[in-house]
């Protein structure tokens, strides 16, 4: 594989932070990617406080045909406002010059300086055609994305761009469509179209879709010099960067936050270890989903997207189809294409948290006629509430908002109780679990529960549905009363494994992907 950047595959351009020469030098993991195929380092010059023509050669001599070289304007994110026009092409030109067997592979240049371009240009006047640098005319909106995207790359490719850059900054996902316009539409020269920040990151992950040079990635635990930067493990590994096709489907989980979501860790490893085409983004939505669901589906291929909070009752909107559990419950959490184009919506929390305390209890029909204390009637509340009773559950529902688990029980049965009144509510009544599906004990609210250690009925399994922390406060507290404990994670992995089901017809191991959701939660626990 080729590192040419003119060549046609996409590769990753590693970034990194560091004010020194040195220091870019001394960094052991820069050296190991950069000595890989494919994988491209830019060296952003305006960071390096102590930069000299000689630490410059130094730089160059090291990674020798696969630097990017940027000097960026201090208007344009520069590190350095010190630095003059003069300054910034002196560097430019003399890394050009060396050609791109001795110096780099690119050189970025901005949009707002063409008139300076003429100057690099005469600085590799001496070298043969194929050991000029690809020159990337680059264009960055820190702020929005502009409506003259259009017109912003005709003037790149009329500046004599070999590859046009347009990084722009979306406020909300759907806010990045005049961008997924532009990477969509051919050019005359190659387009690498950034939307930065957690609301474009798509444009990133799926960068071989749109045939982008390059995408730039950061370094393992730095932040990388853009906002919304994968690292380039993450963009290698899970989301098979060099493996992507524009064919693949696309599968995707929407909600606000969303950074720290497992879903893209779950589905794209289901996706690899099923051996089946397809990458499952994070796509984090500020606004209206149903709006960013209308306008993106086509573009990128959707085929299923995962719901989680806000948007769960919102994104029935854009569905035509609606299964029983969806109907009763009021909120999805998964959304399926089918061939027509229209999507139908489907709650898998139901079934997989019902599952996971059955078998807690015994087992196949364990839940009938057992008397059940739900915690919470929102979202997952009703979704266990419906789950629990469709298997003979019988439940005590215990809410902040009497109203809301009044609701519950005007749906699917039930009695309702304010926290305070617990345990004076269960007396006498052989409560067989405790389900809660309050946020209470979810970090970085760790000292938090429901119930204190009084409030737990004796000898009932208590259920967490929260599985970040997996060890909740009410979890603990039960356990040192002698409580038998589930925590969420079981109804986490069950969830997916009914979405993916339902999107491809197959399903991976669910012990490999328990354990692979409890190691990525033990790592964030360290
Ligand atoms: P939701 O619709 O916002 O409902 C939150 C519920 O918690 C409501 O009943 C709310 O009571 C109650 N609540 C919130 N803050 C409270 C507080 N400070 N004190 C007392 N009650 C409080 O959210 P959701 O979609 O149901 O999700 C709730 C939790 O379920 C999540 O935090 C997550 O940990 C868990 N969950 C887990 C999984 C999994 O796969 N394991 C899946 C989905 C959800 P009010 O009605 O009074 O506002």
């Amino acid at each position: 594989m080729s590192r040419n950047p003119k060549n046609g595959a996409s590769l990753i351009c590693v970034c990194c932070h560091h004010a020194s020469a040195e220091a870019v030098l001394a960094d052991k993991e820069l050296r190991r990617v950069a000595g890989r195929e494919r994988f491209l380092v830019e060296l952003r010059l305006d960071l390096l406080q102590d930069l000299t023509d000689a630490a410059l050669d130094r730089l160059l001599d090291r990674f020798a045909g696969q630097a990017l070289v940027t000097c960026r304007h201090p208007a344009e994110g520069g590190g350095r406002a010190d630095l003059s026009d003069e300054q910034r092409v002196h560097w430019l030109c003399r890394a050009a010059a060396r050609g791109t067997e001795r110096g780099p592979a690119a050189i970025d240049f901005e949009l707002r300086s063409r008139s300076l371009l003429p100057k690099l240009r005469e600085s590799v006047s001496a070298l043969r055609a194929d050991q000029r640098p690809a020159v990337v005319v680059s264009f960055h909106d820190f702020q929005r994305v502009p409506d003259n995207l259009e017109t912003v790359r005709r003037e790149a490719e009329e500046a004599g761009a070999d590859i046009v850059k347009i990084a722009v900054s979306p406020r909300d996902t759907a806010d990045g469509l005049p961008l997924l316009k532009l990477v969509t539409t051919p050019g005359r020269r190659p387009l690498i179209g950034l939307a930065m920040g957690e609301c474009g990151s798509w444009s990133r992950f799926l960068a071989p879709r749109f045939s982008a040079p390059w995408t730039y990635a950061r370094l393992e635990g730095t932040c990388g010099t853009a906002p919304g930067q994968p690292s380039w493990r993450e963009l290698e590994e899970l989301y098979r960067f060099f493996e992507q096709r524009p064919t693949w489907p696309v599968y995707g989980v929407l909600g606000n936050p969303i950074a720290h979501s497992l879903s893209p860790l779950f589905h794209n490893t289901a996706l690899r270890e099923c051996r089946l085409p397809g990458v499952y983004l994070p796509f984090r939505i500020n606004g209206d989903p149903v709006v960013f669901i209308q306008s993106f589906a086509d573009a990128l291929n959707l085929r299923g997207l995962s719901v989680t909070i806000p948007h769960k009752e919102r994104v029935l909107a854009a569905c035509d189809g609606h299964s029983p559990a969806v109907s009763a419950i009021g909120a999805a959490n998964t959304l399926t294409r089918n061939a027509t184009g229209s999507w139908s919506a489907e709650n898998t929390d139901a079934d997989a948290a019902t599952d996971a305390l059955e078998e807690k209890l015994g087992g196949p029909d364990s839940l009938r006629g057992k008397t059940i204390l739900l915690l919470g009637a929102g979202g997952a509340g009703k979704a266990l509430g419906f789950g629990l009773t469709q298997r003979g559950a019988k439940l005590l529902i215990a809410n902040r908002t009497r109203s809301r688990a009044q609701e519950v029980a005007d749906a699917v049965g039930g009695t309702v109780f304010g926290f305070e009144e617990l345990p004076k509510a269960f007396a006498g009544i052989n409560v067989s679990a405790v389900v809660n599906t309050t946020p209470l004990g979810m970090h970085p609210k760790v000292e938090a529960s429901p119930l204190s250690a009084e409030q737990i009925p004796a000898g009932a399994v208590v259920f967490d549905t929260i599985y970040n922390p997996l060890r909740t406060k009410l979890l603990n507290l039960a356990q040192e009363r002698g409580c038998p404990t589930l925590d969420g994670t079981a109804m986490f992995v069950g969830q997916g494994l009914k979405q993916f089901e339902l999107w491809t017809g197959q399903r991976p191991s669910s012990k490999r992907m328990a354990e692979l959701i409890r190691e990525a939660l033990a790592r964030r626990a360290e």
